[in-house]
């Protein structure tokens, strides 16, 4: 079964906003909209991280969303990919140095596609979508690649160690 080809034809986002001050969400809702249409690559604005390939965040991290992005980064499968849409989401834009701001999203969740701008254009979030979607084919490919551990398996007490085999498959996965 060729996964990465079905994943790539119809991924399901999910859209965090972790402090920002709308603009970007609006032109994320533009996106939606028939004038851009980003359905149309087969994609779904959904609400649940357990059924979402992509992450879309934007705003910056604050005191209160820090906890609420990593979970919910968390709680989504593999292979995943986060795209940080806009200035604030990428380096805490205006908000970077205010008290309750604690800068951009990388500091706390992998990001794999930085769409600039303040706010965001809908063609630039859709190009940042494509390239997003390049990246997961990607990583799903790599996890159906048959893994070739680097050392054979070591039994502890009579279990296999399996942080050892963790760190194996790990660069898969980034
Ligand atoms: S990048 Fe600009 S438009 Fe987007 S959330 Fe920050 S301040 Fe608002």
């Amino acid at each position: 079964m060729n996964l990465a080809a079905y994943r790539k034809k119809s991924p399901w986002i999910l859209h965090y906003n972790a402090g920002g001050c709308n603009g970007c969400d609006i032109e994320i809702l533009a996106c939606l909209s028939p004038k851009y249409d980003i359905e149309r690559f087969g994609m779904i604005n959904t609400g649940n991280p357990k059924q979402s390939d992509i992450l879309l965040v934007t705003g910056p991290v604050t005191k209160r969303s820090r906890e609420r992005l990593v979970e919910i980064y968390a709680q989504m499968p593999e292979p995943k990919v986060v795209i940080s849409c806009g200035a604030c989401a990428s380096t805490g834009g205006v908000f970077r140095g205010m008290y309750n701001c604690e800068g951009g999203i990388d500091q706390f969740i992998p990001v794999d596609v930085y769409v600039c701008g303040c706010g965001t254009r809908p063609e630039q979030i859709i190009d940042g979508v494509v390239q997003a979607l390049a990246i997961l084919e990607k990583k799903t490919k790599a996890l159906e690649e048959p893994v070739q551990l680097k050392r054979a398996a070591k039994q502890e007490e009579g279990q296999l160690n399996r942080r050892e085999l963790a760190d194996d498959i790990k660069p898969l996965l980034t």
